[in-house]
């Protein structure tokens, strides 16, 4: 029998249901009062995130609830980050403008460029709440702050109009205290070697900031059932410079199985890169096999990782002295791309595919595809045959569109390798029909690159 782990209170928005919505009534704003049809809330789809537990130990079963606990910590940061207190704005509120003020973290509609969506609120700071409301780029360049360019330091101003710096662990001293109070307690209970010492070490980070050792060891946890996301991770919030982190947490449990699939295929990297076809001058390079690419289910978005549309890939550390000593991990969230299969492709796919090939519309083969995409990102090679440095930088503007383009592609031609091989079970036609239905739902995101992930 399966258990089933219901999360309680976080029925989680997985993203935009269709933007050819959006794209339609682009400035059909009507006010949330007036919700019949148009409330923003309709580009959401609430799905509950489940997963099996019947294979954790009581222990692990015990863990994951401190890391819950530890997650709504950061959750609460990242509202302080994003907008400020949650009390201030939630108290008083209901219903849909309650949810939407929830699911963007304030009174700004991430959908819709940061427009205030509440009356009484103007636009959002692009700085967040990382730096004054008031501060302008040129200020903060002329003020040549200590550790003003540091991702875990919020910019602030005296009573004297001057800019000064406090770093996160001591900001926000009391809360980031009892978060590594609980991974502390979660530490002591882990069975498995790598949580226990990367648990240990990230609630240690936690309280000075410094994030080096803990990304090591969470290189090193190879074979752990339960994993957490835990901590200031990416900089987008920022968008007065991009420096600053907000505070984030995903709490996953491992999808064994899955997980296998997957292992099976890192080994056939070095072959796949052998048998591309180019010329042998731009398959030099050998691929790492020791990335670590896992298929997980999230059971806890919390804070950053909340806000809006959900990411169904994790590629991390970002930290590039961790990068080039240990590679990044990838992680499949298994649960949130059936979602998206379920609420996004397959109506995408209803209205696009012809009758016929609708049958071939099939999460299987959707997620080997987002699977081989992420592989294909490793294949080729990153530095120029003329020895002039990497093909990033010679690509410059172009790269990023060209490299997905190339992850597309070269998925899509290693998993027609693997079927020949018979390394792969499934019909042709649904892989290729999947990946017809797949490329309408990235552009959906426009003319700005986005991963599959996303
Ligand atoms: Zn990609």
């Amino acid at each position: 029998m399966k258990t089933k782990l219901v999360i309680l209170g976080s029925l989680t928005c997985i993203g935009l249901l269709s933007s050819c919505q959006v794209q339609k009534n682009p400035t059909a704003r009507i006010p949330m009062e007036n919700k019949q049809d148009h409330s923003p809330f309709q580009y959401y789809a609430t799905v509950p995130l489940t997963t099996d537990i019947s294979h954790l130990s009581e222990n692990e079963k015990t863990i994951l609830g401190l890391m819950f606990k530890a997650a709504d910590i950061m959750d609460d940061l990242f509202w302080q980050q994003a907008y400020g207190a949650k009390i201030d704005i939630v108290d008083g509120l209901q219903g849909e403008t309650l949810n939407y003020v929830k699911i963007n973290y304030g009174p700004w509609d991430r959908l819709d460029n940061e427009k205030p969506f509440l009356p009484n609120f103007g636009a959002k700071p692009a700085g967040a709440m990382f730096y004054p409301t008031d501060i302008t780029k040129d200020e903060f360049e002329k003020a040549n702050l200590k550790d003003g360019k540091s991702p875990y330091t919020l910019v602030k101003r005296n009573r004297e109009g001057q800019l000064y710096t406090v770093p996160y662990h001591v900001n926000y001293k009391n809360q980031l205290q009892n978060a590594a109070g609980l991974l502390s307690k979660a530490s002591e209970l882990a069975e498995d070697a790598g949580l226990k010492n990367y648990l240990l070490l990230r609630a240690a980070a936690l309280l000075n900031d410094d994030f080096y050792a803990s990304d090591l060891a969470w290189m090193d946890m190879k074979n752990s059932n339960l994993d957490l996301v835990i901590g200031p991770i990416e900089n987008y919030e920022d968008q007065l410079f991009g420096y600053k982190s907000a505070y984030s947490a995903y709490v996953l449990v491992k999808d064994v199985e899955w997980s296998k699939r997957l292992e099976k295929f890192v080994k056939y990297l070095p072959e796949l890169q052998r048998n591309l076809p180019v010329d042998a001058a731009y398959k030099k390079e050998v691929p790492g096999t020791d990335s670590d690419l896992n298929a997980y289910d999230v059971v806890y978005y919390a804070g950053d990782c909340n806000a809006a549309g959900k990411t169904i890939a994790i590629n991390l550390p970002n930290d590039e002295r961790v990068q080039l000593e240990k590679g990044t991990r990838r992680l499949q969230l298994k649960n949130a791309m059936k979602a998206k299969f379920d609420k996004i492709l397959v109506p995408i796919a209803t209205s696009l595919i012809v009758e016929e090939q609708q049958k071939n519309i099939q999460f299987d083969a959707f997620f080997s595809n987002v699977m081989f995409h992420e592989v294909a990102h490793g294949l080729g090679i990153k530095n120029t045959l003329d020895g002039k440095g990497s093909v990033r930088d010679a690509l410059k503007e172009a790269y990023s569109a060209l490299e997905e383009g190339k992850a597309d592609i070269l998925g899509l031609y290693m998993v027609n390798q693997l079927l020949n091989k018979g390394e792969l079970t499934g019909s042709k036609e649904d892989y290729f029909v999947t990946f017809l239905a797949g490329i309408f739902r990235s552009v959906r995101f426009g003319g700005s690159v986005t991963k599959v992930g996303d």
